[in-house]
């Protein structure tokens, strides 16, 4: 969601006369776009705040300006701690900035109910994939998340919006759509999620279309009878988890059990074999037992993701979950690396087991371009977003190909171009 705001700002800017400069000495305007998500992302923008603040002596047309998640929660004590910082601004307030930048100092961080409205241009980097905003913000105040906080309530933006953006994007070339939102199948404007599904599958030149983030709750048998049925949705979805203890998840307020949650894996599995799930866990969320662990592991054992993103806990402050931390549900570090390991490790042969089950058979894949870690090779990506990399020459980028997987690492594949689907 971040990657697409900066892609906003650029967008903006862009408009109004900027380039983007080849390196960081050279620019005569920085934005941090900043997460808040975690303690160590805040961390880094801090040391980064404070390595750049001797261009400012060297060029004195400098400006710099924080944006993101942690302006938004910090922005008055950012401006008033680091004179160097001209303007604060939080996800909400991205369409100020060209205003902005024609005054000397700015703090924009009060909350935009009408965020829907204000389509952006956005500058994008890549000319086949393109992440779209099909809601803001997030009314589900999980008890250890900071963003119902920073990005404000859910907004759904208007779907006519949502199909002139994709049939712009489709008129260039553009092959790919990632529909974004905290919580994507809670979208709810004109139609519901399902609906604008079925409508974006009707454009012409967009040939896939992935979504970002599913809500387990939320998860519809309408959505699923919708990845079943529409061809260019692909047969991925990233759903998160967070504990296989349904004493945690109570905690967590996620609204959903463990049952309800292997209930709906049951369900896509069944509809849509191939399907890849992949999900997030937290580990070391306060007051996490043993017992709690060794549940989240056998979860993992037994539904078997395609892949994890795994993170320990990280207290928020303002989220009921540092309240819950502050009452001495602390977990000592130690036991949380421990048990961040343990996951990461099961995972990882989890992982291996499940791409080495792909071997010999034949994936559509979306050519991307050259491949960054195999020499020589090109690569894309399968419907269920497993990297593939296989020989193949450059006149077949942006285009979908039948690759043969020959073999399986933990992150990649390694595949033989047969024929051309298109
Ligand atoms: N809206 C999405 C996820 C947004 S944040 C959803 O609900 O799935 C992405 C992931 O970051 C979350 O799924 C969660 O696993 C993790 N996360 C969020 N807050 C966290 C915190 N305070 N500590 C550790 N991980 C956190
Ligand atoms: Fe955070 Fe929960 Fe909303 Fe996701 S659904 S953004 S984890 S509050």
């Amino acid at each position: 969601m971040n990657v697409h705001d900066s892609e906003k700002m650029s967008g903006i800017l862009k408009a109004e006369g900027y380039a983007e400069a080849a390196n960081t000495e050279d620019a005569d305007l920085i934005i941090f776009n900043t997460c808040s998500i975690r303690q160590k992302a805040e961390q880094k923008f801090r040391s980064e705040l404070g390595r750049i603040k001797l261009l400012k002596s060297k060029n004195p047309l400098l400006k710099i300006a924080v944006a993101g998640c942690i302006a938004q929660q910090r922005g008055r004590d950012i401006l008033k701690r680091n004179p160097h910082v001209d303007y604060v601004f939080g996800p909400q307030n991205i369409h100020k900035l060209s205003a902005m930048l024609t005054t000397n100092a700015m703090v924009c961080i009060e909350d935009n109910p009408e965020i829907q409205h204000t389509d952006l241009p956005a500058e994008r980097k890549e000319n086949l994939k393109a992440w779209i905003s099909i809601m803001y913000g997030c009314n589900n105040f999980c008890s250890y998340c900071i963003v119902p906080y920073t990005r404000g309530r859910e907004r759904s933006r208007p779907s006519q919006n949502i199909y002139e953006e994709i049939h712009e994007l489709a008129d260039k070339g553009f092959k790919e759509v990632t529909l974004l939102g905290q919580n994507v199948n809670s979208y709810n404007s004109d139609t519901n999620f399902p609906g604008l599904l079925r409508k974006i599958e009707a454009i012409k030149g967009v040939e896939r279309i992935r979504f970002v983030t599913s809500h387990p709750r939320d998860l519809s048998d309408e959505l699923i009878s919708c990845i079943k049925e529409l061809p260019k949705i692909c047969e991925h979805i990233h759903l998160p988890l967070q504990s296989g203890s349904g004493r945690i998840l109570k905690l967590m307020n996620r609204g959903y059990t463990y049952e309800d949650y292997i209930e709906k894996v049951r369900k896509l599995k069944e509809s849509i074999p191939s399907i890849a799930i992949t999900t997030d866990i937290i580990t070391g969320f306060p007051s996490e037992t043993d017992n709690d662990h060794s549940i989240t592991i056998k979860a993992l054992r037994s539904i078997e993701f395609d892949g994890i993103f795994a993170f320990k806990f990280s207290s928020r402050q303002g989220t009921k979950a540092a309240e819950m931390d502050g009452e001495g549900g602390r977990m000592a570090e130690k036991i949380t690396s421990q048990r961040l390991s343990e996951i990461l490790g099961l995972q990882d042969d989890i992982t291996l087991r499940k791409n080495e089950a792909l071997k010999g058979t034949l994936q559509e894949v979306l050519v991307e371009g050259a491949s960054k870690t195999d020499k020589g090779k090109i690569t894309g990506r399968t419907r269920t977003n497993k990297i593939v990399n296989f020989e193949g020459n450059e006149s077949v980028i942006g285009r979908l190909v039948n690759v043969e997987i020959r073999m399986a690492m933990r992150h990649s594949l390694e595949g033989r171009l047969t024929s051309q689907s298109q």
